[in-house]
């Protein structure tokens, strides 16, 4: 780990690389995670028009030895690496994570769980394209995230992207080319570069509901990490038997339906029965609606009252990556069954 230019602030803000196209080369078998990361980032933003360079804070690197593609990220990649930024925080004004786009916002949503009460910024990023791709992206993130980074109004886990900043635990990625790549579709924007400045919008951050000293909670999510929650997407025609192959699953602890409009799954009673009796072993069930906007208010239609009945939470309008960290990090603790019902309702981090 080394400084970054020349020092201008006391506590530079870390950078955290962990793979992802950003900082991908060309080999054999296409695109792959490359090395010499801290070389090859300030040879990029180097690169970058002089005004805009004067304004990057000074920053620190610390790059993972075996960096991946983001297709490769588990539970336990997101506990590594709340544990790296736990371990660090206090040293820096604030963190930077390269992380690769397509697992993005599940990994950023389960920072939020993990480094709740956060006091400084966490900044996610990636790129569409590698750092030395022509006409490439990632420059133009990084440089994003980074000041953003020391915005110590900021407090909590965002994703700079595309010139804009979303909570990260209310984003998606919604595009597989463009480079505005990431939405919220039930949040707005925490901020946005504006001209050259990144403008962070008042009343929309974390910051005003924070209380107390960061409160962190750093569970194993070793034991969930095979095949602890699924994430189970109706169709119509969708079978009890088909459901009950992943309910009835010994290693299967909780699980996120994506059922339909405001809250709706058919009125079939032998799959009611299914998800009834998982709940009644006291597997966790939640349901989000698979329209991409809006809520699911659970009960208001005939056709989702069973859901109801048979113990499915409502996860209003999180997303799927939202609810399914927040299963993963419910179900990580020795919480009682009505606890953890609780918490999954209680809004912990922005999330609903
Ligand atoms: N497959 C890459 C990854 O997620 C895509 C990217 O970074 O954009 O690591």
């Amino acid at each position: 780990m080394s400084t970054h230019a020349a020092a201008s602030i006391p506590s530079p803000p870390l950078v955290i690389y962990t793979g992802g196209t950003l900082g991908m080369v060309a080999g054999e078998h296409g695109l792959a995670p490359g090395g010499d990361i801290e070389a090859r980032l300030s040879r990029a933003l180097g690169a970058l028009p002089a005004e805009r360079r004067a304004a990057i804070p000074d920053h620190e690197v610390l790059a993972f030895p075996d960096p991946i593609d983001s297709s490769a990220a588990t539970s336990r990649v997101w506990q590594r690496l709340a544990g790296e930024i736990a371990e660090r925080y206090r040293d820096h004004a604030g963190i930077v994570v390269l992380h690769g786009t397509d697992t993005l916002a599940w990994t950023a949503s389960s920072l939020a769980y993990q480094l709740q009460g956060l006091d400084r910024p966490v900044v996610v990023t990636g790129a569409m394209q590698p750092l030395e791709a022509e006409g490439s992206d990632a420059a133009d993130n990084v440089e994003l995230a980074l000041r953003f980074a020391v915005n110590p109004a900021l407090q909590e886990v965002a994703i700079a992207f595309g010139g804009r900043l979303l909570r990260g635990v209310r984003a998606r990625k919604w595009q597989t080319r463009d480079a505005a790549a990431f939405v919220s579709p039930n949040y707005p924007l925490l901020g946005e570069r504006v001209g050259m400045d990144p403008i962070l919008y008042p009343g929309r951050s974390l910051a005003r509901q924070q209380r107390g000293a960061p409160r962190f909670e750093l569970p194993d999510y070793a034991p969930l990490a095979d095949g602890g929650v699924a994430r189970i997407v109706l169709w119509p025609g969708i079978t009890a038997r088909q459901v009950a192959a992943w309910l009835e699953d010994p290693a299967l602890k909780g699980a996120l339906l994506e059922v339909w409009g405001a809250g709706n799954a058919p009125e079939d009673p032998a799959l009611l029965g299914v998800l009834a009796e998982a709940s009644g072993q006291g597997k966790l069930l939640a349901a989000i609606s698979q329209c991409p906007h809006g809520s699911v208010g659970i009960g208001h239609y005939a056709a989702g009252r069973g859901l109801h009945a048979a113990g499915v939470l409502t996860a209003d309008a999180m997303t799927p990556e939202a609810a399914l960290t927040k299963l993963v990090h419910l179900l990580a603790q020795p919480l009682a069954d009505d606890e953890r019902r609780r918490s999954f309702l209680t809004p912990l981090v922005g999330e609903r």
